[in-house]
């Protein structure tokens, strides 16, 4: 998809963004634009504050300075504004934090009844349709506890796009997996880039970055260091410590 970037506002806008944890400078002067359709993958060394940033963008951390829009609004402090702006920003972890005493159905249709209002008819179809899409359309009834890594991991997107948010983010979706299971949980992934969801993506995975991201954000020490292309980042990145990162990732 292209992106206008003249006429369209920005779903994710950061500006001169600061957060200091006690004496730790974890975010340091983060200027950062998502536009719709985007997928931006944020790769650094651990420690970098990629987590940090993500939890920002819906409040999930605050901020000390600074400016951070989700579609045209600044974020909202709290009450109901806060709850819409979460319900736009669907989020996936390391750990799928899925409901263990919920099906895989309940966990998906929990939010779309409670925060939607969606009655459970509907969200139960559209629960179903999600599954399908994620590729487990015969564990509807199944526990958390009965479903591998990769399966609770796409469970856990699904229960994301529920919520039919504008904007999904993963904060390292496949580092708590076995080997065989990231990249089923990758072409899910891949499946919504292309169908142009919107998309900021912690991960370690460059091959992933490589082939689905638009943008790749190199953090370090709390900085965006680089941002470019995935090709010119890896072929060509320009700074040492991105250049060092990569030579121990790649
Ligand atoms: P990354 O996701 O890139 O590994 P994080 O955003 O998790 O990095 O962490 C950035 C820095 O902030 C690290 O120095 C980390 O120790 C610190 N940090 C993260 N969360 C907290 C917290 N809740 N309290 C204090 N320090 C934190
Ligand atoms: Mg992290």
């Amino acid at each position: 998809m292209e992106t206008d970037t003249t006429t369209q506002t920005p779903l994710v806008h950061m500006s001169q963004v600061n957060k200091f944890f006690g004496d730790n400078h974890v975010l340091q002067d983060i200027d950062l634009t998502v536009m719709p359709g985007e997928v931006v993958v944020l790769i650094g060394p651990s420690g970098s504050g990629k987590s940090t940033l993500c939890r920002t963008i819906n409040r999930l951390e605050t901020i000390d300075s600074g400016t951070v829009e989700v579609d045209g609004k600044p974020l909202p402090a709290e009450g109901r504004q806060l709850a819409e702006l979460r319900s736009n920003v669907g989020m996936v972890f390391q750990h799928f934090n899925l409901f263990a005493h919920l099906t895989v159905l309940q966990n998906i249709t929990l939010g779309p009844t409670k925060v939607r209002r969606l009655s459970k008819g509907d969200a139960d179809k559209r629960a179903r349709a999600l599954l399908d899409r994620v590729g487990l359309a015969d564990k509807a009834n199944a526990y958390p506890a009965q479903l591998s890594g990769g399966q609770q991991q796409r469970v856990a997107i699904a229960r994301g796009l529920a919520m039919d948010p504008k904007l999904m983010m993963f904060d390292e979706p496949t580092s708590a997996l076995d080997p065989e299971m990231i990249n089923e949980v990758l072409d899910v992934m891949q499946d919504l880039a292309r169908e142009g969801m919107t998309m900021v993506v912690v991960t370690h995975e460059m091959g992933f970055a490589r082939r689905a991201a638009h943008k790749v954000v190199f953090m370090a020490d709390g900085q965006i260091v680089e941002v470019a292309p995935p090709a010119d980042f890896f072929d060509n990145p320009q700074t040492e410590r991105a250049q060092d990162f990569l030579s121990k990732v790649l």
